[in-house]
């Protein structure tokens, strides 16, 4: 079998939500692509130590620079052939052609990958300033939707956002254009991390009320369990949304007022946050839950096991079991 004919026949990130199983939600976890040897070496232990928990699917994200996005085919490739994971390929549309869209998509094909979450992705180096199309590329997320329709018989996710995505005006022309990458051949959307439940029900009741039919596509709201106050700050800055009072209050006093952070603590808001957000998500019938991993398992295999989701992986600690500290 080749691999482009083994990745047509590649379970759909949505086969995956509806075959979960003992009526547990499934999960799924997000992964960033390896800088250099030794990250990818943390990461294959953390891929190892999820596998033993069963996740839906894994994602893998997509970043700027050559010689990154070289590592990222072949580890998104690697996660094909030789785990038993379902991979999802992010794919973006900032600095490529059409043509060098097209030849990305090709080359995960040809690893075997049909399940692509497809973005416009943000401009390089400031996330926040302005974009600019590539002269020969694609302005619009919907736009890479249809062109990797076109190409294949591809699983295509795309990205949604509980409180609208920074740039769109109203909540209204959000809806309008999350609606339209549904309606261009995505099954399912992504949200961006959030901290409150309710912005995703709107999304979610936004979504059925603007298109019943698109609305039934599954909504995965996307978690990040919190283990540092800095690093947790630094991500919702980059994506353009705010870290709520309510959630600073809580991280602001475990943190404690002497002149160190109590790290520990501000560790066990963050998992305690995330298992809150999980029981209210899964009561309120969420399709699955997407968790942030920044390549560590330890802390989403905690919020997992909280929620009873997977057989929690052996209870050992440090590298030996790929399950590190974070
Ligand atoms: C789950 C998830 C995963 C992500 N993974 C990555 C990743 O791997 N790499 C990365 O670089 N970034 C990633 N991002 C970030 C994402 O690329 C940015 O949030 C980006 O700014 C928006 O991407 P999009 O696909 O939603 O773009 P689009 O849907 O194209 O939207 C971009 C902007 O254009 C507006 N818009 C959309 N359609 C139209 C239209 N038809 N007419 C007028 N305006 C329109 C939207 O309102 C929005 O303001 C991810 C985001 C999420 C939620």
């Amino acid at each position: 079998m080749t691999e482009r004919s083994r990745a047509s026949r590649t379970p759909s990130v949505v086969d995956r939500l509806a075959a979960a199983t003992h009526g547990r939600v499934p999960f799924s976890v997000e992964f960033s692509p390896p800088r250099d040897q030794a990250g990818e070496d943390r990461l294959w232990r953390t891929v190892r130590a999820f596998e033993q928990m069963h996740p839906a699917f894994v994602s893998m994200t997509y970043g700027a620079g050559g010689s990154t996005r070289d590592r990222t085919v072949r580890v998104t490739g690697d996660l094909a052939d030789s785990t038993t994971l379902v991979p999802v390929a992010h794919l973006t549309a900032v600095g490529h052609s059409v043509a060098e869209l097209r030849s990305m998509v090709g080359a995960y094909a040809d690893r075997g990958i049909a399940n692509i979450l497809v973005l416009r992705g943000d401009p390089p180096g400031d996330p926040l300033g302005t974009w600019e199309k590539h002269p020969e590329g694609v302005e619009y997320a919907e736009d890479l939707v249809r062109l990797v329709k076109d190409l294949g018989d591809f699983h295509v996710g795309v990205a949604s956002f509980p409180g609208g995505h920074h740039r769109s005006p109203t909540l209204e022309d959000d809806t309008r254009f999350l609606v339209g990458k549904l309606r261009a051949g995505a099954d399912y959307s992504i949200t961006q991390m959030f901290w409150d439940v309710d912005d995703y029900l709107r999304l979610r009741d936004r979504v059925a009320a603007y298109d019943p039919e698109q609305g039934a596509k599954p909504i995965i709201p996307e978690i990040m369990p919190i283990t540092s106050i800095r690093s947790i700050e630094r991500a919702v800055e980059l994506s353009g949304s705010e870290l709520p009072a309510s959630v600073r209050a809580r991280l602001a006093a475990a943190a404690g007022t002497g002149s160190e952070e109590d790290r520990a603590a501000v560790r066990a808001v963050g998992i305690d946050l995330a298992t809150e957000m999980g029981e209210r998500l899964i009561a309120e019938g969420a399709p699955g839950l997407h968790f942030i991993t920044l390549n560590f398992a330890k802390a989403t295999s905690e919020v997992v096991a909280n929620l009873g989701l997977a057989r929690p992986a052996p209870a050992m600690t440090g590298s030996a079991t790929g399950v590190e500290n974070a």
